[in-house]
């Protein structure tokens, strides 16, 4: 599939990007020079005019995943799925952790309290981290294209058309659209599978927890995803007769996921300044053009995309700048946070003897750094001996 080339002009701005075919020429003639290697971006080292094609940029907001495509009229320039950190309240309780024992060296003092506000507009960390991300990630697309539009899926049903999900239910809902709505909700609450056998990938139904016959209301805490067979199945008995007595607590509480986004979702669209669409309608316009269910799909729909050309994906993750150790092993000093930078990371990416390794680490203050996996066993080698190739920490995109 098309991989294309992005161009940035001498002052390092976007321009449109282009073909292997013609990048590899610009190359060859001494034209311009490789800036990026993935995704792979040339810089221009003569002036040139700035054309641009008006480019519409989708985004699949999420909050394990985030989807990304963007369109001009015939072409996708650049597409992926972007995976979020799960690590954030873990890396937190251990910082946590290392401060008490630090203070816990120390006089006891005594509590204080005075200074335990919360800020107006404080998120929790894990949530703010989903939306920087959402943030660092249009920043680095918008330095590899000339985004003119953006576009947002801001969930899978309107919150707004559904007041509170979790109290109001069907009977609340108008129209059809609406009580596609409820499904969507319940459908990403139950991770999209049948709450009673678990199967996946077979049509699913709501169902009621409590049979309405029996007095059950058709709240959505009293409603669930089941499959044609389960829902058979259980027929009159609740779910508790049924087998499953842990279903009820189960539907009282509200989608975390949803909880977290419901926050986020509209900063994204003011702060990215950005258009907003729904679930709903993307999934009409995904099967109306055939496609399948994923998040480069979808965020290609919510970027306007039809029948332009495809291109290969990205996948991109989030590699940590610094890992919280204590350093320990320093004679005469007392254990503290490694704060010293070298000039190479983990995960770094350089040429040794011609070819492509990870950097372990660095030793011997800064002079040396450990190769993975050279010959089958990880070396150390100077530091002069090896050619940076790309830095392996913020965005790391790879082609999958
Ligand atoms: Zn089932």
């Amino acid at each position: 599939m098309r991989v294309p080339i992005y161009v940035l002009n001498m002052r390092g701005k976007p321009l449109m990007p282009t073909t292997q075919r013609t990048g590899k020429k610009i190359l060859q003639e001494g034209k311009a020079k490789v800036v990026k290697r993935c995704p792979f971006t040339i810089q221009l080292t003569y002036a040139t005019g700035e054309a641009t094609q008006p480019i519409k940029l989708g985004v699949d907001i999420g909050y394990t995943k985030i989807g990304f495509s963007a369109t001009t009229k015939q072409l996708e320039l650049i597409s992926g799925t972007f995976t979020l950190r799960k690590d954030v309240s873990t890396k937190l309780d251990a910082r946590r952790r290392y401060r008490s024992t630090r203070r816990g060296r120390l006089w006891y003092r005594e509590p204080r309290f005075l200074n335990r506000n919360k800020d107006e507009g404080w998120l929790a960390p894990s949530t703010r981290h989903r939306l920087a991300s959402h943030h660092s990630l249009v920043k680095k697309l918008k330095s590899l294209l000339p985004i003119s539009f953006k576009r947002v899926e801001v969930a899978n049903f309107d919150a707004h058309k559904m007041q509170n999900p979790e109290i109001k239910g069907i009977e609340y809902q108008q129209g059809e659209l609406q009580g596609y709505e409820v499904k969507e909700y319940l459908l990403d609450k139950w991770g999209r599978k049948c709450a009673y056998c678990g199967k996946t990938d077979v049509p699913l139904e709501v169902e009621h927890i409590v049979p309405t016959s029996r007095g059950g209301t058709d709240r959505v805490s009293n409603l669930t995803i089941a499959c044609r067979t389960c829902n058979v199945e259980k027929g009159n008995k609740t779910a508790e007769e049924f087998g499953y007595p842990t279903i009820q607590q189960q539907a009282k509480q509200p989608l975390k996921a949803a909880a977290c986004l419901n926050t986020i979702r509209w900063m994204i669209v003011e702060q990215l300044a950005a258009e907003h669409t729904y679930g709903y309608v993307t999934k009409y316009q995904r099967t109306k053009l055939g496609l399948e269910k994923s998040h480069v799909n979808d965020a290609f729909v919510i970027a306007g995309g039809t029948d332009q050309e495809r291109c290969r994906s990205y996948q991109v993750i989030q590699v940590g700048r610094n890992k919280r150790s204590l350093q320990l092993n320093r004679k005469g000093f007392k254990p503290s946070i490694r704060r010293q930078r070298y000039q190479l990371q983990p995960h770094d990416l350089v040429k040794y003897e011609g070819k492509t390794y990870s950097v372990k680490g660095v030793h011997c203050y800064g002079t040396r750094i450990i190769l993975k996996n050279v010959k089958g066993q990880d070396k150390s080698v100077a530091i002069n001996n090896v050619e940076l190739i790309k830095y392996g920490k913020g965005l790391i995109f790879s082609l999958c």
